[in-house]
């Protein structure tokens, strides 16, 4: 969770989160049309209350991953691995699938002016708060770690070399894990489109996992193909694993005195995030 392209259509406030973006009334967000992440978003009382959330069918790791397949999971920045992902990580582990974790950016640019964690900083703290988190999960010895060292904030423009990559270390029986290509961050939807476009150009297995559309979206929200949603059901352990994990992101959980800046990531965006469930679209013909 980082930082958006300024743009004529985006005022930035200066109090706040970088990625956060005011949208003037005239103009959708320009790149990611009306999916904008704004205001403190849909309450999870919302999400809770939604019959269709519990009638989705279940994804069942052991019939959908064969323990020798190796998974390649797509965090456009260091901790939404586990913030969408945090209960399927353990699932996969135990189910014996061999992991490769690629951090798209570091996530440089998430404290903007800030002395406390500046860009330099923020490029080791983060791939550290997201090693010790894969330990809390209980998996770190399965999972390899992969830096692309996209920029922070500007994957959408760099989607060309970012796709010429895959191609060093993506492997013919992989399967795919990325952000929704409409997940409504910059460079989720970015990160989105170049894995799920390589898969289908590669016909590899490919699902995406939902994190900042939880934000902006409502139940039953037409933007989202829920006929191709899958729920992931977390045992209590694999949940408070989870949200252990996610206390590791010290930075984008704490405040910035040196910016007074609040956490990145609020209190209601990580208990939307915490919940027995997580869910991920699985569409065939992309
Ligand atoms: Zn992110």
């Amino acid at each position: 969770m980082a930082t958006i392209t300024p743009n004529k259509a985006v005022k930035r406030i200066d109090k706040g989160n970088a990625w956060r973006a005011v949208i003037t009334p005239d103009a959708n967000h320009p790149i990611v049309g009306n999916r904008a992440i704004e205001g403190n978003g849909t309450s999870l009382d919302s999400w809770k209350n939604w019959s269709g959330l519990q009638t989705l069918p279940s994804l069942n790791i052991a019939k959908s991953f064969a323990a020798h397949q190796r998974i390649c999971i797509f965090a456009p920045h260091p901790d939404d691995e586990v913030l969408g992902c945090g209960g399927l990580l353990q699932q996969l582990a135990a189910n014996g699938n061999p992991i490769v974790l690629i951090h798209v950016t570091n996530g440089t640019q998430s404290h903007p002016k800030s002395t406390l964690y500046p860009p330099e900083n923020l490029n080791v703290i983060r791939p550290l708060e997201s090693m010790q988190a894969l330990k809390v999960l209980g998996i770190a010895q399965q999972v390899t770690i992969k830096a692309l060292h996209l920029t922070d904030g500007n994957v959408f423009n760099q989607q060309e070399s970012f796709y010429k990559k895959l191609v060093d270390f993506i492997e013919p029986n992989d399967i795919l894990l990325t952000t929704f290509r409409r997940d409504g961050h910059p460079d989720h939807e970015a990160t989105g489109k170049v894995v799920t476009s390589y898969a289908k150009r590669h016909r590899l297995y490919c699902y995406q996992v939902l994190i900042w559309a939880w934000h902006w979206a409502k139940p039953a929200d037409s933007r989202i193909p829920w006929h191709c949603a899958l729920r992931l059901d977390l045992t209590a352990e694999q949940l408070q694993r989870k949200s252990q994990a996610i206390t590791c992101f010290k930075s984008q959980i704490t405040a910035d005195d040196s910016t007074d800046n609040p956490p990145v990531l609020s209190a209601q965006t990580i208990a939307r995030i915490s919940q027995p469930w997580e869910v991920y679209l699985y569409e065939p013909y992309l």
